[in-house]
Formats: structure tokens, C-alpha cells, sequence
């Protein structure tokens, strides 16, 4: 079923750039989908428009009912430095006045289902990049998100720590029942995650390619997942 269709939506900022136009994409429930494309082609654009921080100039974001309960995690942990762990995923509980309690108990599970159990009070500076993008992605699922929006999430990380990531998110959000919309310039990771791969033109943005894959895990050594890149990597050469 789909959960989303953008049609033909445009974007420009008030400095004059034009940083989407005619873009046109559906994602449906379930769907692990990869925004694709050249830095500066629009693709976090797409997602404030899709989180409703920002409106279009013109065209539609239609919702297949209302907007679910919907996560965001960016490039940067985007921690609160003097906030133990906990304290961290708690926070969107705490700005929707869910009582403390109730509110320690949702960001311990959030925490605990991104392998975090003992961390809880620990500072961020007592932890590595890849556990404070954990924090980061519980505060997400703090809110129970059944759509969770992803900014270039693990660009930040070594290669090992992010396929570890790539591999807890893949499951999570099989477990969970979460949509992803993920955000990336990785050939290597849209392909390992995504069950559909939307390939973006330059500034302005619009989608050039759309390939449909086997959703993820995969064998990163294997021929079949060589060959999922190669499609990828030649639709987004074909797209520059
Ligand atoms: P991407 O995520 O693909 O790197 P962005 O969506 O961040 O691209 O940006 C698309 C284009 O819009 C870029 O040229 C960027 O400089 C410009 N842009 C983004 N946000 C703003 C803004 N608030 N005001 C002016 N220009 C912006």
C-alpha cells in the first residue's frame, strides 16, 4: 500500500536556488528506500519536505491517510552534551510532556533494542562515534516512529562500524514495521539496504532512475551484490 506520493513537487530557497523541480516518487508501506545523488542535488531538501519542516512552491507530498509517527536522524549525533544517554533518547518524550517515568522505560527499550543495555547513563564524550549514532537513532525510536526519515546517517563513520549499523538497521526496521527513507551519496550502502534505489539528477533535483532490488542483508563479497552496485553505480553515472 502506498504511504506517500510526491508529485511533481518544486523548491527553491529565497537566495534564488532551485533545489528541487519535478520531483516525482511514491514510497509505500514497508519500503526501504534510498534518495540517491550528488551532494547539493536536493535529497535533504526531499526529506524536510517529506518531515514537514518545509513547504513546496508547487506540487503535492500526499499522504495515503495522515503522516505517521515519524523519526529523524541526521549526519551529526546531535547530542546534548551534558545529558547521559538515557537522558538523550528521552528528549522527544520529554518535549511531548510523556510522564518521566513512562518516558525512562520507552528510551531505555529504545536504547536497549539499538544494543545499548548498561549505557544508559554514560556521557557522550565516554562514547564512540558509532554508539552515539546508536543514542542518536534510539531517540528516533523513542517515539515508536513507523516512518523513519535518515539524513546521510552513518556517513561520519569507519566501514566497519557503519556495516554493523547498516545491518542492526535493516533488521530493526523488519522487526519494527518501519518505512525508511534513507539519504545517501554511497553506491555501496543504498545498494546493501534499499529495496528500491531512486537515483537523483544534479540541482535541481528530480528522480532519474528508480531500481528495485533485493531487500538487504547481503553477501557484501558476492557476485550477485557486485552486480546490485553495478546497476546502481551505472544510473547514477547515467544521471550526472
Ligand atoms: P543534498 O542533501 O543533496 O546535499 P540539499 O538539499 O542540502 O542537497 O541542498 C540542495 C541545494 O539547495 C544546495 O545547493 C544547497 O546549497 C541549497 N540549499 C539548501 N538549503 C537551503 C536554504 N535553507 N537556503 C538556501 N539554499 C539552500
Amino acid at each position: 500500500m502506498s504511504l506517500l506520493t510526491l508529485r511533481q513537487v518544486g523548491k527553491r530557497f529565497d537566495n534564488g536556488t532551485e533545489a528541487l523541480s519535478g520531483l516525482s516518487f511514491s514510497v509505500d508501506q514497508g519500503d526501504f528506500v534510498s534518495l540517491l545523488g550528488p551532494s547539493g542535488c536536493g535529497k535533504s531538501t526531499a526529506l524536510r519536505l517529506i518531515a514537514g519542516l518545509i513547504a513546496p512552491d508547487y506540487g503535492d507530498v500526499v499522504w495515503q491517510t495522515e503522516r505517521p509517527e515519524t523519526g529523524f536522524v541526521f549526519q551529526e549525533p546531535t547530542l546534548m552534551p551534558w545529558a547521559d544517554a538515557l537522558t538523550n533518547a528521552r528528549l522527544p518524550l520529554d518535549l511531548k510532556h510523556v510522564p518521566r517515568g513512562e518516558g525512562n522505560d520507552r528510551a531505555a527499550a529504545a536504547l536497549a533494542r539499538m544494543g545499548l543495555s548498561g549505557f544508559e547513563s554514560a556521557y557522550p564524550r565516554e562514547l564512540s562515534g558509532g554508539m552515539k549514532m546508536r543514542v542518536s537513532i534510539a531517540r528516533a525510536l523513542a517515539s515508536k516512529p513507523k516512518l523513519l526519515l535518515m539524513d546521510e546517517p552513518f556517513a561520519a563513520l569507519d566501514e566497519i562500524t557503519r556495516a554493523g549499523l547498516n545491518d542492526d538497521l535493516l533488521a530493526l526496521a523488519r522487526e519494527d514495521g518501519i518505512t525508511v527513507i534513507f539519504v545517501t551519496h554511497s553506491v555501496m550502502e543504498s545498494a546493501y539496504l534499499s529495496s528500491r534505489v531512486l537515483v537523483m539528477s544534479p540541482r535541481p533535483g528530480r528522480i532519474t532512475a528508480e531500481i528495485a532490488l533485493t531487500p538487504g542483508p547481503h553477501d557484501r563479497l558476492s557476485q550477485e551484490f557486485a552486480q546490485a552496485q553495478a546497476r546502481v553505480a551505472a544510473a547514477l553515472l547515467e544521471a550526472a
